[in-house]
């Protein structure tokens, strides 16, 4: 069977930046399963893995426009520091919960200086050339349930 839409695959990965530096791998632990085509991984990895079957290896670099999106300058903002509560203090490099208008969402403190408080809240790996190996585990339908629910169940997935 290979992988196409509204397809369980379940895979073995590795994601290295541009330095050759390891982010993420699923070595170690269960392999990821994710359905094709519904938006579960990044697009540049689901155009990869389509029409690729169990016992697959493949190496894909992807652009950032096809992972995480290029870094956006206006997501970057200087805020006040007596805007946050809470007794942990501050530290460059940490992440904070923090509202904007489109409801909570995860920045990074990324400079402190004086009162003032530089957050990012481009994501992590925005900007970021991603390399991944990846080896196909599995390739199977996915249930009308899972399809529902948009995500799988069992191993590599939900277990509700
Ligand atoms: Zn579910």
């Amino acid at each position: 069977m290979v992988i196409a839409q509204n397809r369980v695959v379940t895979m073995h990965y590795t994601l290295k930046d541009e330095q050759g530096e390891t982010i993420d791998s699923s070595q170690g632990h269960e392999p990821l399963a994710y359905i094709q085509g519904i938006g579960n991984i990044i697009p540049g990895l689901e155009d990869a893995l389509e029409g690729k079957t169990k016992g697959d290896k493949l190496e894909v670099t992807i652009a950032p426009e096809d992972g995480y999106g290029e870094r956006q300058e206006n997501m970057v903002q200087k805020v006040a520091k007596s805007g946050f509560q809470g007794d942990e203090e501050l530290v460059v490099g940490m992440q904070v919960q923090v509202e904007t208008k489109n409801g909570p969402a995860i920045a990074m403190v990324s400079e402190i200086e004086g009162e003032d408080v530089t957050l990012d809240l481009n994501h992590p790996l925005a900007g970021v050339t991603l390399n991944f190996d990846v080896e196909v585990m599995d390739v199977r339908e996915a249930t009308d349930e899972e399809l529902d629910h948009g995500h799988v169940h069992g191993p590599g997935g939900h277990h509700h």
